[in-house]
């Protein structure tokens, strides 16, 4: 099976794209997802972020405070390491056992951070999502309800722009509208479909 990596900064329209391969029929795993599901109350994933972390990354409920959480690893390069070596094994291998159980011609995996964490050996095909910067800024200040300087702590934390693009295969420019978006992830659609069948 032909798996492609979509990937993209923050905003880019990642969700928005891959929810349109979806409808499409392309079953899509999403490396978000899995992380959310291995950190659930009780999961080994969250005792070991609560040791590395303390208790206050937890709300009241005993679940995790993601926000908090972000806050604490985005402006700390050490922290941020020791989240990813909590999280990424686990999440590769969700990822690996989610894909041995698909039959299709091909598979979406969304990772955002595929580049960032050399993670394109998952993956035959990289497809990035991209966005100028202000309209990332503006999409995730509306939808998220962030301040300006915490829209630019999590650009920082990513790579840049020129590097996501130097990794693509195919590359989506989402600075329209989303009738636009989905013209050119139909066309995707085409592409891939024939790929995997050559
Ligand atoms: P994140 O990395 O923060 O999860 P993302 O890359 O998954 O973001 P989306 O959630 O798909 O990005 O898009 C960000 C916001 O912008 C959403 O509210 C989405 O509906 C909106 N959006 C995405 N693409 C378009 C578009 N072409 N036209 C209008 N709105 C869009």
């Amino acid at each position: 099976m032909l798996r492609i990596g979509l990937t993209g900064g923050i905003g880019s329209g990642k969700t928005a794209a891959a929810d349109m391969f979806s409808e499409l029929g392309v079953p899509v795993i999403d490396a978000d997802v899995i992380a959310r599901r291995l950190v659930e109350p009780g999961s080994e994933a969250l005792a070991e972020i609560v040791r590395a972390f303390g208790k206050d990354v937890l709300d009241t409920e005993g679940r995790l405070d993601r926000a908090r959480l972000r806050q604490r690893a985005f402006g700390d390069d050490a922290a941020r390491a020791r989240l990813e070596a909590i999280l990424h094994p686990r999440i590769r291998r969700a990822m690996l056992a989610e894909l041995e159980r698909l039959e299709a011609p091909y598979c979406i995996l969304v990772v955002p951070l595929l580049v960032e964490s050399g993670w394109q050996d998952l993956v035959d095909r990289v497809l990035v999502i991209d966005a100028p910067e202000a309209l990332q800024r503006e999409r995730v200040a509306q939808r998220d309800g962030l301040s300006a300087a915490e829209v630019d702590a999590m650009l920082a934390a990513q790579t840049d722009r020129a590097t996501r693009l130097a990794a693509a295969d195919d590359v989506v420019l989402n600075d329209s509208d989303l009738e636009t978006l989905r013209r050119q992830i139909e066309a995707l659609h085409h592409k891939y479909v024939n790929l995997a069948f050559a």
